[in-house]
């Protein structure tokens, strides 16, 4: 894997492994064998998050890994992320440690807050995604953003987290906590797909030091039916991508993951297929040219697979988008 894309430098001048495994959805047993797979391929980022409910499965496997030698912690690069019910300042720092016991870590790599959006906090650490009676996430009435970042910042200080970010901001919240921010985000995660390419975002976030990890590179084909609509584009069979793939000798999978780090982002595909998990990370032996990065550029199919969640945070103040 001779390739500079391989990992990329953030801000804080950590090394983050460019292409990691997405977990959202992987139940704890295919997570087991998911990680396995993972490490086995040559994969050393792994992306979770407290309301994935798979940090344990994540731990039990790392610590195999970690007590046999066949990695070293210093070479994993760990992002886990703030429960949305957790933002309240003094719930922050508890929040990391019930992380990081069931990951069996005593630091990650990289946390994020998880979403802008408070949910309301019942006392009770499993109700991840406390519903109204109409069906769309509790949200809390009070929230600060900032007040969360400053309890962010102390994770770095205590040794709990390498660095800190955020997910699925818009550009005004990436810019009010870099504004204030003692410990800068190091990324900005959210949806990027050739059908969603953030293209304002990305130049926003670059002036400020955030780089971008693009989730739902593929689409998300797998997300809940319900989360879905019933024509959506699938990048994966885009006819601009089948050709450039079958030009290359390499799957539409592959020239997705690869145009996105042709275009400097971090990319976590998310599978529970040993497979495709291997395939996935084989993307460090072709280039797409210019003309191939242009003519992607310039798909003019628009379509996010996650405005939803934007209609279940109804009118709270920091909805994103
Ligand atoms: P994704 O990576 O775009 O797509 C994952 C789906 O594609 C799975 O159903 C997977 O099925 C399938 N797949 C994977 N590789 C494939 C291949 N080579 N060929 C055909 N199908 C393939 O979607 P995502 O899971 O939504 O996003 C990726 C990760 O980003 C998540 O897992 C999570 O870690 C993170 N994420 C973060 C947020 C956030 O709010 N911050 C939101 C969403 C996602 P199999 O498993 O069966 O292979």
């Amino acid at each position: 894997m001779n390739d500079s894309l391989t990992s990329l430098k953030l801000s804080n001048g950590l090394q983050m492994p460019s292409v990691g495994l997405g977990t959202w959805l992987s139940l704890k047993d295919e997570m087991k064998t998911a990680v396995r797979s993972a490490l086995d391929s040559g994969y050393r980022h792994i992306d979770t998050a407290y309301t994935y409910k798979n940090e344990d499965a994540i731990g039990e496997e790392l610590q195999e890994y970690l007590k046999n030698g066949k990695v070293k912690r210093e070479d994993l690069f760990i992002v886990t992320k703030l429960g949305l019910i957790h933002m309240e300042p003094k719930q922050v720092r508890r929040s990391i440690e019930m992380s990081l016991k069931k990951l069996q870590l005593d630091y990650v790599d990289l946390y994020l807050i998880h979403w802008p959006v408070t949910l309301e906090y019942d006392g009770d650490d499993e109700n991840l995604l406390p519903l109204t009676e109409d069906g769309k996430w509790k949200t809390a009435e009070k929230s600060d953003l900032l007040q969360t970042w400053k309890a962010m910042e102390e994770l770095v200080d205590l040794g709990l987290t390498k660095s800190i970010g955020v997910s699925n901001f818009n550009i005004s919240q990436v810019e009010r906590i870099c504004t204030i921010a003692k410990h800068k985000p190091v990324i900005n995660q959210v949806e990027c797909n050739i059908y969603w390419p953030q293209n304002e975002l990305f130049e926003a976030c670059k002036k400020l030091g955030v780089t971008i990890t693009s989730y739902a590179s593929f689409g998300s084909p797998g997300r809940p039916g319900e989360y879905k609509e019933a024509e959506e584009p699938k990048p994966m069979e885009d006819p601009i991508i089948q050709r450039i793939a079958k030009k290359h000798g390499k799957t539409p999978a592959q020239v997705l993951v690869r145009n996105l780090l042709q275009r400097e982002m971090i990319v976590i595909p998310k599978s529970v297929s040993p497979e495709r998990i291997l395939t996935n990370i084989q993307v460090f032996d072709f280039n797409l040219t210019k003309e191939e990065m242009d003519e992607i550029k310039g798909i003019t199919v628009k379509h996010s697979f996650f405005n939803f969640f934007g209609d279940l945070f109804g009118n709270h103040q920091e909805r994103p988008f």
